[in-house]
């Protein structure tokens, strides 16, 4: 098998693996009991809160565990609606390329009465700044954009974004849940006030995430109750958080070789393919990316087509968002980027990790010269 598709999850490393093990067999007790079983569980969560806070880049107490960046998002959107309605700031503003789940709370949002405004991006999937800044008024209460996308792996400019939200009185959110582990970006230096991470997209567990809260903001709790400073209730998910903690560790002891070995791999990856047809569309490339993340189409085959054929061959990809796969959509990031529907449903995504070997992705470009070839030399489709 080879795996291409780590955008939409990563395999938990043996570290994180090993600390969940630990914790569920030793350190089962709840954190919040005052016996000496409780006491070990806790100490053990302030130890990994203090290596997630190092590797992101925020203060231990900067940090609230929740259970994925789907819970961070909401918490950091609906929290900070509520501070800027406290100031009389009703609107909110975000991309038009944002996580589906974003998008959907979004919409939810304007079905509720709130004034929800989307940035547009351009073509080669970069956020379009000087739309930004016309919406951008002091009527906002949040900026909420990703620090790079998932279907495309383009960067956006989340530290410009930041000085255009201060400027006007807004606060400023990223989820930086596919930045993190891929990116040399980290919360103290984008100048953010809330920030998205999720384990599992950095060799950790599922079912655990983090947002970062900038220190002295008062931000309301989506689940009310104790624990985390009475910022996320519920019995701390302890394997869950020590996994994120061995993983977010074993991220920052090699991720600048890491980031080398990715940048290597699309090189290898873009090269091969794009040398097969001209057929070969690779999007984004224009624009800084993230180095794992490849969103190309063959010709206007479509995706279920391509990705149907790619597994046949042992190559695993998807198209788009994972959260929406399967479906018959076409990529709502590729419709924003002005491509037609068509092309939009062709577009698959092929995302390496740092345990991807070069020979992976020779093998995937055979694969898809290979399977796919013959079909982009169809005439019906060539003439396409
Ligand atoms: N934001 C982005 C940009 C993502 O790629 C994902 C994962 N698909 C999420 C949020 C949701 O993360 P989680 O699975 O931790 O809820």
């Amino acid at each position: 098998m080879i795996y291409l598709d780590h955008n939409a999850t990563t395999r938990p490393c043996p570290e994180a693996i090993e600390e969940m093990q630990d914790a569920l067999l030793r350190l089962w007790a709840n954190p919040s009991s005052t016996h000496a079983a409780g006491q070990a569980a806790r100490s053990a969560l302030a130890d990994a809160r203090a290596r997630v806070a190092a590797f992101l880049g925020c203060q231990g107490n900067e940090l609230v565990f929740t259970s994925g960046a789907t819970e961070a998002n909401h918490m950091a959107l609906l929290g900070g609606l509520a501070l800027g309605r406290s100031r009389g700031r009703t609107r909110l503003v975000m991309s038009s390329v944002e996580h589906p789940a974003v998008l959907a709370l979004g919409q939810r949002l304007r079905a509720e009465g709130h004034v929800v405004d989307l940035i547009p991006v351009l073509a080669d999937g970069a956020l379009d700044l000087a739309a930004a800044e016309r919406l951008i008024g002091a009527d906002v209460a949040l900026v909420s954009v990703m620090g790079a996308n998932n279907e495309t792996g383009v960067c956006m400019p989340v530290g410009a974004l930041a000085a255009l939200a201060h400027a006007a009185g807004a606060l400023m959110h990223v989820d930086a849940t596919q930045l993190v582990g891929k990116h040399g970006l980290r919360f103290d230096a984008c100048g953010a006030d809330l920030w998205s991470a999720s384990a599992h997209k950095l060799h950790g567990p599922k079912g655990v995430g983090a947002l970062v809260v900038r220190r002295g903001l008062a931000l309301p709790a989506l689940l009310s109750g104790r624990q985390e400073r009475q910022r996320r209730g519920g019995t701390e998910n302890l394997p869950g958080i020590l996994g994120f903690a061995a993983a977010a560790e074993r991220a920052g002891l090699t991720q600048a070789a890491d980031l080398q070995h990715l940048q290597a791999l699309q090189a290898r990856l873009e090269r091969g393919l794009l040398g097969l047809s001209p057929a070969v569309h690779v999007y984004g490339r224009s624009h800084p990316r993230l180095p794992n993340t490849t969103c190309l189409r063959f010709g206007e085959l479509d995706a279920d087509q391509v990705l149907t054929r790619l597994e046949r061959a042992g190559v695993l990809a998807s198209s788009g968002a994972a959260c929406s796969a399967g479906g018959t959509q076409p990529s709502h990031v590729l419709l924003a980027m002005g491509e037609s529907p068509v092309r939009a449903k062709a577009a698959i995504r092929l995302s390496t990790g740092r345990d991807t070997p070069a020979e992976d992705i020779d093998r995937a470009i055979a694969a898809a010269a290979a399977c796919l070839l013959p079909l982009l030399a169809e005439p019906a489709l060539a003439t396409s």
